[in-house]
């Protein structure tokens, strides 16, 4: 059984980040992941045909000023000169087979009487239903807004608490407002994997976790098995419960209460000439089958466009096919490429804070088991990163 100081479960942008202050700390670490390629929602498949290179982004696609720890590590792993700007081209909505502006679709006048509300309403406690249907009107938040935070996580965020939305950050002011990497996302993953020291094993479904003698016990489907002083737990919630089930019973049951949704997520790449749709960041389609379509847009490209549909789960493949080439315009035989990815997020309800303080009382003394992931502060990538910090601050202090 391999021995390690520290063993991560989980190679998403949580996970890594925790297994990246811990080498630093020079700490023997290893870090297992279930599929073959590191990132979990960093997922930026490259296609490469006759010598043209693309990617697009299959999950996270954009990074903000604010991301101080995420920069970090960027920085840590001397990967800073890989940030581009992303071109500005608009988010919109798509209504009735037509691009359409949100401006253009907005009740200006519902907006003027109720944006006041912003200066006096505070987010705490409320759901973002209930927060900002009164900032920008009733109506326009059913017809117009929701649906663009129901495109942040894919599923509906009426109930989500609203300070766990939009958060705001103090802004690094040397680094680009909004931002992403020369090859897209995924390389972030790989630079902190390379970092030294870490080890790293993909393919990894790891099945059940044992605590015993002071050391934890961790073994994989394939038939790993690694031993650490200290345990970190960087999958979905659900899986987390899972593999706790038996070490740590209390925190198991405790993991179980959150829920959390799948995605579909379905990249296509377009010759350049074969799509007219005007370029936009994303397109978003009230009350359809799909919560976003992503475009790689932000990052033009001489030969290629990539289009990334995040439809709600358990569509067949016939529905998706045809909603791609309704929405694009094109023939299914005008697809060069495509990729598929399941992504998993979490579904945070009001009430959560309670849920984070009744997880610090369990998690209370015991040091050697360290929890990070999406559904702790929020589901942005700094809010990820930022739990790890403070996961390995608490096994530290
Ligand atoms: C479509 C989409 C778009 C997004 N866009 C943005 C954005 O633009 N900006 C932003 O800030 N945030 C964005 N987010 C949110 C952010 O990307 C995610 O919250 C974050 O990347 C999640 O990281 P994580 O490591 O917690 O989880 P994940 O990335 O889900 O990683 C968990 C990992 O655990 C692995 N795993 C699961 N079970 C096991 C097991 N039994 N054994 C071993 N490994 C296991 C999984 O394979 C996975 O790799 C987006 C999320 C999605 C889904």
């Amino acid at each position: 059984m391999m021995q390690n100081d520290v063993v991560v479960i989980g190679g998403g942008i949580s996970g890594l980040s925790l297994a990246y202050y811990c080498v630093q700390a020079g700490m023997k670490t290893t870090l297992l992941e279930k599929n073959e390629s590191l990132g979990g929602s960093f997922a930026s498949p490259q296609y490469s045909s006759n010598g043209k290179k693309f990617w697009m982004e299959l999950g996270a696609h954009t990074c903000y000023s604010s991301y101080q720890n995420l920069l970090d590590i960027v920085e840590g792993c001397g990967v800073t000169n890989t940030i581009i700007p992303r071109a500005k081209v608009p988010f919109t909505l798509f209504v009735d087979g037509k691009i359409r502006s949100i401006v253009s679709q907005l009740n200006i006048l519902e907006l003027l009487v109720s944006v006041p509300n912003l200066f006096k309403l505070k987010k705490t406690g409320l759901s973002v239903r209930s927060y900002y249907s009164k900032i920008v009107g009733e109506k326009n938040y059913e017809e117009v807004i929701r649906h663009f935070f129901n495109a942040v996580p894919s599923q509906q965020t009426d109930n989500f608490p609203a300070d766990m939305m939009f958060k705001s950050r103090p802004k690094r002011k040397d680094v680009l407002k909004n931002y992403t990497f020369q090859n897209g996302l995924q390389s972030v993953a790989r630079a902190i994997a390379a970092k030294s020291g870490l080890n790293v094993f993909t393919s990894q479904d790891v099945n059940s976790v044992v605590y015993k003698d002071g050391l934890y016990e961790i073994r994989s489907a394939g038939g790993g098995e690694y031993s650490a002083k200290t345990l970190v737990l960087a999958t979905p919630s659900l899986v987390t419960s899972k593999l706790l089930k038996e070490s740590n019973p209390d925190l198991a049951q405790h993991l179980a209460k959150l829920k959390a949704a799948d995605v579909d997520s379905v990249g296509v790449i377009v010759r350049k000439e074969n799509s007219k749709l005007k370029p936009v960041a994303a397109l978003i389609s009230p009350n359809d089958v799909f919560f976003s379509v992503v475009s790689r847009d932000t990052v033009p490209d001489d030969n290629y466009r990539g289009f990334v549909f995040h439809f709600q789960p358990g569509l067949d493949e016939k529905t998706k096919r045809s909603r791609i080439t309704e929405v694009l315009g094109i023939g299914f035989s005008k697809i060069e490429h495509t990729e598929a990815k399941h992504n998993t997020v979490p579904t945070l309800q009001l009430g959560h804070h309670q849920w984070l303080e009744k997880t610090d009382q369990l998690l209370k003394g015991k040091k050697s088991l360290l929890l990070t992931g999406n559904y702790f502060g929020g589901m942005a990538i700094e809010d990820c990163v930022s739990r790890s910090k403070s996961e390995f601050a608490r096994m530290k202090g």
